[in-house]
């Protein structure tokens, strides 16, 4: 019977091993706002029945407290309105360019990473490179070298570059992850924001056998 964590659960494994953004499951207004100490925040909706939350407009980004309060309630009309019984989620906004690792098990090849440029045109550009678990330190570079827009990392007009090293030390520490989690069959992090600054997973999913 396969198991599937959803996005807290996943970031709080995550988090254990990598930079993961803060976040918190609220129950009302009050405790999303406590949380809030710095502007904006990300509000998601999170539900087993939910694989894309912004698919049904279930990720929304509050600049200040009215905006806060005016989202959460969005999100509870959309969870009652289409029965799919969804817990809210208040999540620290990260600036960065949005990048995607992922693990699978597979069949021939055992447990194998893929890592290139995330977000929403993850699936339409599919600009990614591929290893099998774990790597080393050279496998992390020549799979960044694998990506044909890699320029994008590098920065285009006048933009900085994110921080690679760190990128590297992450791919690097997920692909050792199904040592110790035999059982994992599929994780996603999609996206991984990355700047100058560093680099932090903000959405996540992990499938168990
Ligand atoms: P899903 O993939 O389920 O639709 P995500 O959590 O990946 O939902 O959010 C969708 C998009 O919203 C991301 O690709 C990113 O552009 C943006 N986003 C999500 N969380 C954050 C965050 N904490 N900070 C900044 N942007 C975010
Ligand atoms: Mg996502």
């Amino acid at each position: 019977m396969q198991k599937v964590w959803t996005e807290k659960r996943a970031e709080d494994f995550l988090g254990k091993r990598i930079p993961v953004a803060r976040s918190i499951i609220v129950k009302d207004t009050s405790q999303a706002v406590k949380f809030a100490k710095k502007y904006p925040v990300v509000l998601k909706i999170i539900s087993e029945k939910a694989l894309h939350k912004s698919d049904i407009g279930g990720v929304k980004i509050a600049h200040d407290e009215a905006e806060l309060e005016k989202h959460f309630n969005e999100l509870s009309k959309i969870s009652r309105r289409k029965k799919i019984r969804a817990q809210i989620l208040v999540q620290e906004f990260v600036q960065g360019r949005e990048l995607v690792i992922g693990i699978n098990k597979d069949p021939v090849f055992g447990h194998v990473i893929m890592f290139g440029l995330g977000g929403k045109y993850v699936e339409t550009i599919r600009d990614v490179s591929f290893r099998v678990c774990p790597i080393t330190g050279k496998d992390a570079e020549s799979m960044l070298q694998e990506i044909k827009y890699k320029k994008l990392l590098y920065g285009v007009r006048g933009e900085k570059p994110v921080d690679m090293a760190e990128v590297k030390r992450i791919l690097i520490k997920v692909s050792c992850i199904p040592l110790t989690s035999r059982k994992l069959k599929e994780l996603d992090i999609n996206p991984l924001m990355a700047s100058e600054k560093g680099v932090k997973a903000v959405d996540a999913r992990i499938v168990w056998e």
